[in-house]
């Protein structure tokens, strides 16, 4: 018996917060772990597999704002965060074995590579987990727009958008006993009711795209492979 995967190619979008595991701040290394095993699994399955990860859990530039932080600087802060973030991943992978790459939409040359499509690509077939930090290296954007606009570029498959919660609902299920999840939402549903899935920016581009989405529950260990490998988990963004 051997465990097809449904996807040739996937671009897995992890927040920054998610890396702080029980901390309140920056980089739990048990919870990076945790991620890199997962990271490792669906590699070793054969899945093509590229990575945009947030700040969020060293900076935000709106949070940035309220400290008196001009926004364009704040952006810029944010958009360094996800690089070490994405640093601090690759480190977590490798020691699993995996080969990877960092490339950078801002670029710091002496840390990682830049962006580049065509070399990005050439990686993926050859193995290797790419990671994408930067953001899309514009202030006012969010690496969820990142993560749609890298998975539009490399022609990935999917975008697989790891949450604390199990998938999208109708309203806010810590708020409302009666929220109802969704197994299947339309992009222009998401964008009417304004279902918190990712912004807006991002949505319409995974939309002109055709471009599924994918959220689910990354705490539980073993989601993003049976993501991967089809099971019905979570929540599907498609027309
Ligand atoms: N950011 C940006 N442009 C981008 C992506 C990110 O300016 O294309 C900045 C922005 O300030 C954002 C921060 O980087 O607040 C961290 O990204 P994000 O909030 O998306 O991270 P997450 O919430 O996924 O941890």
């Amino acid at each position: 018996f051997e465990m097809k995967p449904i996807y040739n190619r996937i671009l897995l979008k992890l927040s920054g917060e998610a890396l702080m595991g029980d901390q309140e701040f920056g980089i739990s290394s048990e919870t990076i772990t945790s991620y890199a095993k997962q990271i490792k699994e669906i590699a070793d399955l054969g899945v093509e597999v590229g990575i945009v990860i947030g700040g969020g859990n060293i900076f935000r530039g709106l949070s940035g704002t309220e400290q008196g932080i001009d926004r364009v600087t704040g952006d810029h802060m944010g958009m360094l965060a996800t690089v070490i973030n994405s640093l601090a991943l690759q480190n977590a992978i490798e020691l699993l074995g995996v080969p990877t790459r960092v490339q950078t939409a801002i670029e710091i040359p002496k840390v990682a590579e830049p962006f580049i499509k065509r070399k990005a690509q050439r990686h993926l077939e050859k193995g290797r987990v790419v990671i994408f930090g930067g953001g899309t290296g514009n202030p006012y954007f969010t690496t969820d727009t990142a993560a749609a606009l890298r998975a539009i570029e490399i022609n990935a498959d999917v975008v697989i958008k790891a949450t604390k919660v199990d998938g999208i609902y109708d309203k806010d299920p810590v708020k409302f006993a009666d929220a109802k999840k969704y197994t299947d939402v339309t992009y222009t549903e998401v964008l009417n009711k304004d279902l918190k899935v990712m912004d807006a920016t991002a949505i319409s581009l995974c939309r002109e795209n055709k471009l599924p989405i994918v959220v689910f529950d990354s705490l539980t260990e073993g989601n993003i492979k049976r993501v991967v490998l089809g099971e019905k988990i979570g929540t599907t963004v498609i027309n």
